[in-house]
Parts: structure tokens; C-alpha cells; sequence
């Protein structure tokens, strides 16, 4: 069985983590050697590999990195390091389109137990529940408040993956960022639309805008927010001012 094959069957049970104490052997080839094909026949601009590189870089919608859904792919991530897993350097399945700070993050961290698997884009597929929570941040300015809530119906290790993914990545801090800047560019809008219908009329235009980026991505940051925003009286009674 190739390492790839290996890699494959670990992944798609989620137990990449098992595959620590595993040899994943390549005959003839050194670790170094194993890495060195990656870095020079594949990552390199203009090897002869880099077409690879730049195909698997193109997988991800809308150029998003999809480790925190917001910054554009500017690389590739080894899911398993290729420091620590050499024969999986050039394994496609091991190699996710990345934004550069997600991938500094990651860096070489390795899972060693069930709650340390990563959220695999390839093989992990969590859109079809809502998890992705916020609360507007009474304020002036005011903010909004992001945090994980997980559906029952999860397992505690998939609860804690993607815990553990949220603050990982520091998403909470990221998404908080974008919200207020979002907040400030639709203050006008909403000062105008208060004046003209009052409390209900903001309210109603932020559950629309909601209810169009849930269609799109019910966990996004984007969704979270307008939900956060619309349910919120102190909000939508000209907190939006603020
Ligand atoms: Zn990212």
C-alpha cells in the first residue's frame, strides 16, 4: 500500500491522527529527498511540477482560503507536515489551498488524538448544520461577538475539532474585525431606512440580508453578523448610530 493509499483511508475516517507512529516508507528516496521534490519540482515557480501546485491552489471557491473563510489562497498547506511526513510531500490529497497566515499558523502542528484531527476541506463537510454563532456587542462603536456553538447531534470529537479550529486560527478576532468595518459601511443605509420606517424597517432589511448570506454559506461571518444584528432591538432601535 502506497503512503498516498494510507493517507486516503486514514482520511476519510478522520483518523489522520493514527498515522503518527506509521512508516510511510518511499523506497530509494530520503526524507530530504522526498522534500526536496515538493520544493523544487513543484513549488517553485516555473518547475516542472508547478502546474500542480497552481491547479490544487485554484480548488478553493472563490480564491478563499478554507481554513478561515475569509483571506485570499496565496499557497498550499500540508495538511500532514511535510517536516513530519515527508512521503506525503507531494500527496495532492495532503495539499489544501491555503491564505499565507493560516499556513504560518499551522505550520508544523500535527494531530495526536482524535480532537486534534483538522478540519479536512477535502473530506470534512460541516456547512449542512449551523455552528457559527454571534451577539451584537452593546458599544460605541458598537461590535459583534463570535463564537462556536455546536448542533447536538455531534459527536464530542467533531465538537472539539472544530473548537479547536476556531481558536487555532484566531477566528473569532478575524470575523470581529470584518463586522465592524462591515458595520460602519451600513450605517448610512440604516440611518436612512430608520428614518423612513423606523425600528421595523431595519429590522426587516437586516433579517433579509441574512436570510440571503445564510443561502449562500449558513456559517460565514457575514451570515452570523446580519442574523446577530437583526434579532437585536437595542440594534436595530438606532444602536446602529452608536
Ligand atoms: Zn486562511
Amino acid at each position: 500500500m502506497s503512503a498516498a493509499d494510507i493517507y486516503e483511508a486514514a482520511a476519510e475516517s478522520s483518523e489522520l491522527y493514527t498515522l503518527k507512529q506509521t512508516r510511510l516508507a518511499v523506497t530509494n528516496l530520503s526524507d530530504a529527498e522526498l522534500i526536496a521534490i515538493y520544493e523544487y519540482r513543484m513549488a517553485k515557480k516555473k518547475s516542472v511540477g508547478r502546474f500542480i501546485y497552481d491547479d490544487l491552489m485554484l480548488a478553493a471557491p472563490f480564491g478563499r482560503c478554507p481554513l478561515c473563510g475569509q483571506r485570499s489562497v496565496s499557497t498550499l498547506d500540508h495538511i500532514l507536515p511535510k517536516t513530519l511526513y515527508p512521503a506525503l510531500s507531494v500527496t495532492p490529497l495532503n495539499l489544501i489551498p491555503a491564505c499565507a497566515d493560516c499556513n504560518h499558523v499551522k505550520s508544523n502542528v500535527s494531530p495526536s488524538s482524535a480532537d486534534d484531527e483538522p478540519i479536512h476541506p477535502y473530506y470534512d463537510d460541516f456547512d449542512n448544520d449551523l455552528w457559527l454563532h454571534a451577539d451584537v456587542v452593546q458599544g460605541s462603536p458598537p461590535a459583534v461577538a463570535f463564537f462556536v456553538t455546536p448542533p447536538a447531534g455531534w459527536s464530542d470529537s467533531v465538537k472539539n475539532r472544530v473548537a479547536k479550529h476556531f481558536s487555532m486560527f484566531k477566528l473569532a478576532a478575524l470575523y470581529s474585525s470584518h463586522a465592524a468595518q462591515e458595520l460602519n459601511n451600513i450605517k448610512y443605509s440604516l440611518t436612512q431606512l430608520f428614518d423612513r420606517g423606523g425600528e421595523t424597517a431595519v429590522q426587516q432589511h437586516l433579517s433579509e440580508q441574512a436570510d440571503s448570506r445564510r443561502a449562500a454559506n449558513a456559517n460565514s461571518w457575514q451570515t452570523a453578523t446580519y442574523t446577530a444584528l437583526a434579532r437585536d432591538s437595542w440594534f436595530c432601535q438606532e444602536g446602529f448610530t452608536a
